[in-house]
C-alpha cells in the first residue's frame, strides 16, 4: 500500500512534545528493552522511523503508540538521548488530534491560549448558569438539593453524557477505522484468512468475533493489565498509581453523572453506605494518584516525569482541584455551613465541568478508551489471523 509522505511531520510533532526523534540512529536498543514490545508488534523504534520518514498514514494506522505505557525504560537505555518514551507520549497526543474530527483537540494541544480560553469559557458558563438559575439558599440547614435540585442536575448530566459520548465514540470510531483499515499494517491477515473474510462486515472481520472478544476490552479497560506486565518494581508502582486514578475517576464519573440522585442527597449517609464508601474510595484514589504524579513531576524524580506537556499539567491540576473542592464540600456539609457549601459547590462544578467537557472527548482522557480499544482490536486481528472464531 502506498504511503503519503509528510516532510513536516517531525516538525509538526514538536508542538506535541516530540523534541528529539530526529537524532535517533535506529539502533533498536529501545525496542529490545521494552517489555511490552513483541516480535509481532515491535516498538518504539518503528514509530520513530515513521516520524523520520514522514510516513503520516502509517503513523495514523499504527497501534503501537497505544501499547506503550510510558515506563521510561527505553529512554534510559537510548545511546542518543532521543527520549523514545517521550516520543511515544507525544505521538499519542498527535494521534488524539488526528482522530478528533472537530479540530478542538488540535487547538487544545497546540495553543495555550485556546487551552485556557476553553476552560475559562466553560467555567464561566457554569458560574453564570448558577448565578441566574440557582434555587433558594436556605441558611438554617444545608439544603443542597434546594439550591441545586439533583433532578435538574441529573438532566443536565445526562445531556452532557450524551454529547461527550457522541464526540468520544465518533473519535474512537476513527481510531478503529485507522487501525483496522490497512490490511498491510500489523498484523497482516494471511491470504487464506483474507479470502475467508471477504464480504464480511467491519473491516473484513466477522461481527461475531468482535462480540466474542468484547470481554477483552472490558478487562483491559478496568485492569490496565498490560501496564502491570512491565517488569520492575518502579513500573509496578506506576501501574498501581495509574490504576488508582483510572478507577477513582471512572467510579466518581458514574456516581455524579449517572447516579447523582443517590450521590447528591441532603441527608448524610451512614458511614457504611455503599454510595458513601465508593465516594471515599474515589476521592482517596484520585487525590493520592494525582498528588503522586504532581510531586513526581515537580521533583522530576523519574525519567517519565522529566518532561511534562502543558496539557498534562492542566489535566492533573484540574483533577486534583476537583477532588479537593469535593472534599471541602463534604466537610462543610458535615459542619453544617450552608452558605459555604453552596459557594463551594459552584466552584467545584466550575472546575469539574470544563475538565470533563474538554478532557473526555478531546484530550488526555481519550487514552482511557483508545488504549483498551487498540488492545482489543489487536486481539481480534490475532484471532482472525488464526481463524479462531
Ligand atoms: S530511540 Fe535511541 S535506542 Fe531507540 S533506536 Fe533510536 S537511538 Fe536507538
Ligand atoms: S516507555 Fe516503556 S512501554 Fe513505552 S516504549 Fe518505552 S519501554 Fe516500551
Amino acid at each position: 500500500m502506498g504511503t503519503t509522505v509528510d516532510p513536516d511531520l517531525l516538525l509538526n510533532l514538536k508542538k506535541f512534545g516530540v523534541e528529539d526523534a530526529g537524532i535517533c540512529f535506529n539502533c533498536g536498543n529501545c525496542t529490545a528493552v521494552c517489555s511490552l514490545s513483541t516480535e509481532m508488534i515491535p516498538f518504539p523504534r518503528k514509530v520513530i522511523r515513521y516520524l523520520q520518514l514522514g510516513a503520516k498514514d502509517k503513523l495514523i494506522q499504527s497501534p503501537e503508540p497505544w501499547l506503550c505505557y510510558y515506563c521510561g525504560d527505553c529512554t534510559e537505555t537510548c545511546p542518543r538521548q532521543a527520549n523514545p518514551a517521550e516520543v511515544m507520549m507525544g505521538v499519542r497526543r498527535y494521534l488524539t488530534t488526528q482522530y478528533d474530527w472537530t479540530g478542538i483537540s488540535r487547538l487544545f494541544y497546540t495553543s495555550k491560549i485556546f487551552e485556557f480560553f476553553a476552560i475559562f469559557l466553560v467555567a464561566a458558563l457554569v458560574g453564570l448558569g448558577f448565578y441566574a438559575y440557582h434555587g433558594p439558599m436556605l441558611t438554617d440547614r444545608v439544603a443542597l438539593n434546594v439550591f441545586a435540585p439533583n433532578t435538574v442536575i441529573e438532566i443536565l448530566d445526562l445531556i452532557m453524557l450524551g454529547v461527550l459520548s457522541f464526540f468520544l465514540l465518533s473519535n474512537g470510531y476513527r481510531l478503529f477505522s485507522a487501525v483496522m483499515g490497512d490490511p498491510g499494517q500489523y498484523p497482516p491477515l494471511s491470504s487464506s484468512a483474507r479470502q475467508q473474510f471477504q464480504n464480511r462486515l467491519l473491516k473484513g472481520i466477522p461481527v461475531l468475533l468482535y462480540i466474542k472478544e468484547a470481554r477483552g476490552f472490558v478487562t483491559h479497560f478496568f485492569t490496565q493489565k498490560q501496564f502491570g506486565a512491565c517488569g520492575t518494581h518502579t513500573q509496578r508502582v506506576q501501574w498501581f498509581m495509574h490504576l488508582l486514578i483510572m478507577t477513582g475517576y471512572t467510579i466518581i464519573f458514574m456516581l455524579v453523572v449517572v447516579g447523582i440522585r443517590w450521590f447528591q442527597r441532603d441527608e448524610i449517609y451512614a458511614i457504611w453506605n455503599p454510595v458513601r464508601l465508593l465516594g471515599y474510595y474515589s476521592t482517596f484514589a484520585i487525590l493520592y494518584g494525582t498528588t503522586y504524579a504532581i510531586v513526581g513531576r515537580l521533583q522530576k524524580s523519574k525519567t517519565v516525569f522529566e518532561h511534562t506537556h502543558s496539557s498534562d499539567w492542566i489535566f492533573l491540576i484540574m483533577l486534583w482541584l476537583t477532588t479537593f473542592s469535593g472534599i471541602l464540600i463534604h466537610a462543610t456539609r458535615l459542619l453544617e455551613w450552608p452558605l459555604t457549601t453552596y459557594y463551594l459547590y459552584v466552584i467545584h462544578l466550575m472546575i469539574a465541568v470544563p475538565m470533563l467537557v474538554i478532557e473526555v472527548p478531546f484530550a488526555k482522557w481519550t487514552h482511557q478508551l483508545y488504549r483498551p480499544l487498540v488492545q482489543y482490536l489487536i486481539q481480534i486481528k490475532e484471532k482472525a489471523m488464526k481463524a479462531e472464531y
